[in-house]
């Protein structure tokens, strides 16, 4: 079976959406790499993320280890706080985007309030998470854009989430960290949303914060889960990259590039996430929705349960 791998690139804040865009594309392009660009499409409240650096002691240790000024800007830190928070899905992004469809990219859906559904998805009724994907899906569709994927912010999935999916005519979701693709089943043994094309790497703001690997080693680190994930016995998953373009293209792109150089070493190749879906097995494994601490990531992430080093499963199974 052929070694596949995607990147997803994650804009999730106006900093990503504007002065690190074009760079981002510029090193895809560099590399002959089509991505999926996952896009919120609704306010940048990244100054919100100084109130959750407050309540979430590993959000606090990776905020000060990514250095937030350089990373996110001064003008990010306070959006949505003390300034008026900016929409992240600009008419500018939105030819931007259009302009990479056109060359063989894939844009996709990220949620419209990234920050309120990253802070609130597990307190929210079937109502809101329905109205924050409605809106997502129709800044997108006003646009002229197809998308036919949808990644949760920040990894953040519930049952309710994904079962919000489902009447969406999506292709794929990428809603998880995890090791393979799969099928969600909730409580009741049902099927839900679409199948999930889950990111089983580590990201580059995560390595960052990983208090043991020091700058010049975040590329061999990758590269060691790189390999890991290929020695598996087969079918090898697609290996799924996720990049910020405030972190990939302006602080550190070498994890990015070696994970290209490696994958195409192996003899794999790079396809969109929507391009991967369409040649998934109609037998994905079934899985329930489980939580985990992701290693440089506050808070919790989406999993199944998959053993993967740099996740830590609490135990027991999401409802
Ligand atoms: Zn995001």
């Amino acid at each position: 079976m052929s070694l596949i791998a995607a990147i997803r690139v994650d804009i999730c804040c106006r900093r990503a959406a504007t002065e690190a865009l074009a760079p981002m594309r510029e090193l895809l392009d560099r590399h002959s790499v089509p991505a999926t660009w996952c896009v919120a499409t609704g306010p940048d409240r990244s100054g919100l993320a100084l109130s959750n650096a407050l309540l979430e002691p590993g959000f606090s240790r990776r905020m000060l280890r990514v250095n937030p000024l350089r990373t996110y800007g001064l003008r990010s830190l306070v959006a949505g706080t003390l300034l008026p928070a900016e929409t992240i899905f600009s008419a500018d992004v939105a030819k931007a985007l259009i302009e990479m469809g056109a060359a063989g990219h894939e844009v996709a859906l990220h949620g419209h309030d990234h920050r309120a559904w990253q802070n609130r998805i597990g307190r929210w009724p079937n109502e809101r998470i329905a109205a924050d994907l409605e809106a997502s899906r129709a800044a997108i569709d006003s646009a002229g854009i197809e998308a036919r994927g949808s990644a949760a912010p920040a990894w953040r999935a519930t049952e309710l989430s994904v079962e919000a999916l489902s009447g969406l005519g999506l292709l794929w979701a990428s809603d998880l960290r995890a090791r393979e693709p799969l099928r969600l089943v909730n409580s009741g043994g049902k099927q839900q949303g679409p199948p999930q094309i889950p990111v089983n790497l580590p990201t580059c703001d995560e390595l960052i914060a990983w208090p043991d690997v020091g700058s010049a080693d975040r590329a061999s680190t990758l590269a060691g889960m790189v390999r890991t994930l290929v020695s598996l016995p087969p079918p090898i998953p697609p290996l799924i990259y996720c990049a910020h373009p405030e972190v990939d293209a302006l602080i550190d792109s070498r994890p990015l590039q070696r994970f290209v150089e490696l994958l195409r070493a192996e003899g794999g190749r790079f396809a969109t996430l929507g391009e991967i879906a369409v040649g998934l097995t109609d037998r994905l494994p079934l899985r329930r929705l489980k939580r985990a601490r992701c290693r440089g990531r506050g808070g919790w992430v989406a999993t199944d349960g998959s053993e993967l080093p740099w996740l830590q499963h609490f135990g027991g199974e999401l409802g």
